[in-house]
């Protein structure tokens, strides 16, 4: 408000000093502000409210007395007095209590018009996210992850929601595939995924009894503020991703500070037949699969068997086995009805451009084809060409992984299993048929 042509702000002109006779004051003053502090103005204040108010029950549900809500959803009084007085917050009158205590006010609709913190700050944001959306903020403490490099010149945080099919590991994991694909992110890749150690060694070798970060207080202080901030923001924000990447570049010579919100896609889930491990297909391989069988029918029949092979890594740990990557079939593969036949040809180096590309996170891991009219089970075929990869090679894998399509060409269902190479057992048969190990 302004006061002799100055802006003020209204708490200094709750205890003024100011000078002037008493005439020029109140000309100055009357009409042109609003002593809510005066009890005349009080008296006033409370008698328009309650012409606002309709009549209500005397224990409807949703309804809380101005005060109250005033300090749940940290709403400055007179917001909600200007909002009861245009109309746009509803006002009950209260049967029995009389006066200002007797004026409720709709819960809701405070909190759709209040609840975003009206400041911009660590706390007030704190506070929103944190009181308001059950347990947010606990939340951030159990799944968040924030690391920081040793000359904490760079920091990534993750932020993982509920809903998210992501564990802690599971979440790293995903975001180092990202940060490998993303050409803006190498600085990050370089430092928390090397592929060659580029410090020089020193003994005793960095560990727990020995401090290899180098950073300041301050500097940890600067990352967990803009983490904090980045994730208060996101909870806030809401949005459809379930899980976040949050990357800061600390300001350091050249002076540049920088950072980058990347959102981790979400896999679909299977659950391996076998074993019951828990499959996360990403939405890339997915939807190379499901290219690949819609466009198997035009090229060759529908009633052909196709498949190809899948890239990611197995997580025997956490039972967990993450396809980021699958193919279409190599080109001296051979289809029938009856028979896919996966060909080698080029997988050699599609297999090592990945590994290069991920990090050594993206590797073969399995194989898949279609059933076109029949269940998604592994045929004797299907055993024997998994055998083949767990013994009959020069370097056999310890496990594989098959997916079937079943009903490929009319219901496709998914079904993936794991094979073990310890499942298979050699045995050598008399006169024909001898396999050596
Ligand atoms: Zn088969």
């Amino acid at each position: 408000m302004s006061f002799r042509g100055e802006q003020i702000v209204s708490r200094a002109i709750r205890t003024p000093e100011v000078l002037g006779c008493a005439r020029c004051l109140r000309d100055d003053v009357v009409d042109k502000m609003r002593r809510v502090w005066a009890p005349g103005d009080g008296i006033a204040l409370v008698d328009r409210l309650m012409h606002r108010a309709r009549p209500m029950e005397a224990d409807a549900d949703g309804w809380e007395q101005v005060q109250n809500a005033a300090r749940r959803f940290r709403a400055p009084l007179t917001a909600i007095f200007a909002r009861i007085e245009d109309g746009t917050l509803r006002a009950g009158q209260h049967p029995s209590i009389e006066g200002y205590g007797g004026i409720f006010i709709a819960t809701a609709e405070v909190e759709r018009l209040f609840r975003h913190p009206q400041h911009v700050g660590l706390a007030p944001s704190a506070f929103g996210v944190g009181v308001k959306t059950k347990g947010a903020i606990q939340s951030l403490i159990d799944q968040g992850y924030m690391s920081v490099t040793a000359s904490a010149s760079k920091g990534i945080a993750t932020l993982n929601m509920r809903g998210s099919a992501f564990g802690p590991a599971h979440l790293l994991r995903r975001t180092k595939v990202a940060v490998m694909s993303d050409s803006g992110l190498i600085d990050f890749a370089e430092a928390f995924w090397p592929a060659d150690q580029h410090e020089r060694g020193f003994q005793p070798e960095p560990g727990c009894s020995e401090p290899t970060f180098v950073g300041s207080a301050a500097d940890i202080a600067f990352f967990a503020s803009s983490f904090f901030n980045f994730a208060a923001s996101a909870l806030r924000k809401g949005g459809d991703s379930k899980a976040t990447a949050c990357f800061v570049r600390a300001p350091h010579d050249d002076g540049s500070m920088s950072s980058h919100v990347v959102p981790l896609c979400q896999p679909s889930v299977h659950v391996e037949a076998h074993h019951g491990y828990r499959v996360h297909l990403s939405h890339r391989a997915k939807s190379a699969i499901d290219s690949e069988i819609k466009s198997n029918a035009p090229t060759g029949s529908a009633k052909d068997e196709t498949g190809g092979i899948l890239l990611g890594e197995i997580d025997d740990a956490l039972g967990i086995i993450s396809i980021d990557a699958a193919t279409g079939p190599p080109p001296d593969s051979k289809k029938s009805p009856e028979l896919f036949e996966c060909g080698i040809e080029g997988t050699h180096a599609l297999c090592a451009f990945h590994a290069k590309e991920s990090g050594n996170s993206t590797k073969f891991v399995g194989v898949w084809h279609t059933h076109p009219v029949s269940m998604p089970r592994p045929s004797m075929v299907d055993l024997r060409a998994m055998a083949q990869i767990l013994h009959l090679q020069e370097k056999t894998p310890r496990h594989v992984v098959m997916l079937i399509v079943g009903h490929a060409a009319t219901r496709p269902s998914w079904r993936f299993h794991l094979f073990r190479r310890n499942e298979f057992q050699v045995v050598t048969l008399a006169v024909e048929e001898s396999v050596d190990e």
